[in-house]
């Protein structure tokens, strides 16, 4: 890839506030040239003339004019993130100050720099590959302690890597068949679909299993799309606010009252969870709360976890039963609430309730049978008594939260997850062109037919590190970054 872009740019790397410290940055061919017009040190010092990854103190000015007291660290290219001559001016973290010290640089030759545009020139200079970039965009965003280590362990070429291995056997059987089909006499093809098939095999199951982990990659990137469920008064307000700690829901003793969907976003034990508290589910004349059980209904289908919220000291109806059914596809937790009254629902009953939904979902439609007969009801579902008014049992929620989807712990050591949805998409054309060759092998095609394909996953994959994407595809990933990264 040879895209073109030159100049040394400038911009301000540390958010847009005051602060203590704000640090302008340069990289390009003339960021030293520029740094020694700008700056003056004790006796005379020339940054130019300087050792690479050293710091200086002194004065940056603007003619006589002196702008601020600085540190100012040079990096000499290839030696550093961009891979270019690199200076950093670290000043006082004023709003005025760091944009007055940008402003000098700018004077005295330096071009603003775009957004992203200095991970973007470490991408181009082959620093890092794209999924590493990326991941640099992932980590600042990180909101949560999963985040924060899947996007570390990316940065750190795990995903790259893993891309780079499959990518070698690709390019290795293609350059074979090549080579056999320019020299037939001298390289024999014969019984060499067998081996390729293995092979194939054998990274079509690498992928899967990458692609196995995308939907919990999703999932500790923008959180577990959860949804508070149950019917009127159950309980689930004052759920959404004990796990909040703080009053956010309104908690009232008159049924129907959440008519909208409330959203929020929280951490808790090292993931996120996108909660949402939908409006009491039950069957309803009243228009604007209707509105708000059918959105809830909607919500429920896209979740990855249904909290079912059930006020255990009243006896289980109707209303109670339709959320059952609604949910029996879902992982679900099942929240015996109110576990401070008298209780009149067990955990019996509700067992009980549930593989009569079970029984009702499969009865109801004949045609699709067979998928409702793979629901395994009682796996995805889990039981707790919890009083959201005293607070008990929301630890234990927590707990299971974690274990149902991560299992516990994740360590990210030698994990992969691919967090990223364009990644993803490449691993899925890649696989679609993997099963092709396969195909081919087993319809005895010609051997030029797998070479296509397997040309085809190689480019395909080549997408997630960057070696086989176009110029517009990367201006926009970099535009999502923010200025001065
Ligand atoms: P929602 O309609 O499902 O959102 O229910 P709310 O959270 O608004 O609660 C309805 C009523 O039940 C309120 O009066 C709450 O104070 C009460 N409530 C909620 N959770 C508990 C609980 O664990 N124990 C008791 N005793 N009351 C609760």
């Amino acid at each position: 890839m040879n895209f073109q872009y030159s100049g040394t740019v400038a911009a301000i790397s540390t958010a847009m506030s005051d602060s203590g410290i704000g640090i302008v940055r340069m990289t390009g061919n003339e960021s030293f040239e520029i740094a020694d017009k700008v700056y003056a040190g004790k006796n005379n010092k020339v940054l130019s003339e300087q050792k690479s990854h050293t710091i200086h103190y002194g004065y940056i000015k603007d003619g006589e004019e002196v702008i601020d007291e600085v540190l100012v660290m040079l990096m000499r290219g290839p030696h550093s993130y961009t891979g270019e001559d690199t200076v950093e001016i670290n000043c006082h973290g004023g709003v005025y100050v760091v944009k007055k010290i940008l402003e000098v640089l700018l004077k005295n030759g330096a071009f603003p720099a775009q957004p992203g545009e200095f991970t973007k020139r470490a991408f181009l200079n082959g620093r890092i590959d794209l999924s590493q970039a990326e991941a640099v965009g992932d980590l600042i965003s990180a909101q949560n302690e999963y985040a924060h280590k899947s996007s570390v362990s990316q940065l750190k070429g795990n995903v790259k890597d893993k891309i780079q291995s499959i990518r070698q056997e690709i390019i290795y059987h293609t350059a074979f068949i090549e080579s056999a089909l320019d020299d037939p006499e001298h390289i024999s093809v014969d019984g060499y679909g067998e081996k390729l098939k293995k092979d194939i095999d054998r990274l079509k199951e690498e992928i899967e299993n990458l692609l196995y982990t995308c939907d919990n990659g999703r999932m500790i990137k923008e959180g577990i799309k959860t949804v508070i469920a149950g019917k009127p008064n159950a309980g689930k307000s004052s759920l959404l606010n004990a796990l909040l700690g703080e009053e956010r829901a309104i908690v009232t003793e008159m049924e129907g009252t959440t008519r909208d969907v409330l959203e929020e976003h929280i951490n808790l034990k090292g993931i996120s969870l996108n909660i949402m508290d939908t409006a009491g589910i039950r069957d309803t004349n009243d228009v604007a709360e209707k509105i708000g059980v059918d959105r809830a209904r909607g919500h429920v289908s896209e979740a990855d976890l249904v909290l079912c919220v059930i006020d255990s000291s009243k006896s289980f109806d109707d209303n109670d039963r339709n959320i059952f059914q609604m949910i029996s596809e879902k992982k679900t937790i099942i929240l015996l609430n109110k576990s401070d009254l008298d209780r009149v629902i067990t955990k019996e009953e509700i067992l009980n309730e549930l593989e009569l939904a079970k029984t009702r979902l499969m009865t109801s439609d004949k045609s699709s049978l067979v998928r409702k007969n793979e629901i395994i009801l009682a796996e995805n579902v889990e039981i707790i008594e919890i009083s959201a008014k005293n607070r008990d049992g929301i630890d234990e929620l927590e707990n299971k939260i974690k274990h149902m989807f991560f299992e516990g712990e994740i360590s990210f050591n030698n994990e992969i997850y691919i967090t990223n949805a364009r990644h993803k998409n490449a691993l899925r054309q890649a696989m679609e062109s993997l099963c092709k060759v396969s195909q081919s092998i087993e319809d005895g095609m010609p051997e030029d037919f797998y070479s296509i394909d397997l040309m085809g996953a190689y480019e395909s994959l080549g997408n997630i590190t960057g070696e086989t994407i176009g110029e517009d595809l990367v201006n926009e990933i970099f535009s999502k970054f923010c200025m001065g990264k």
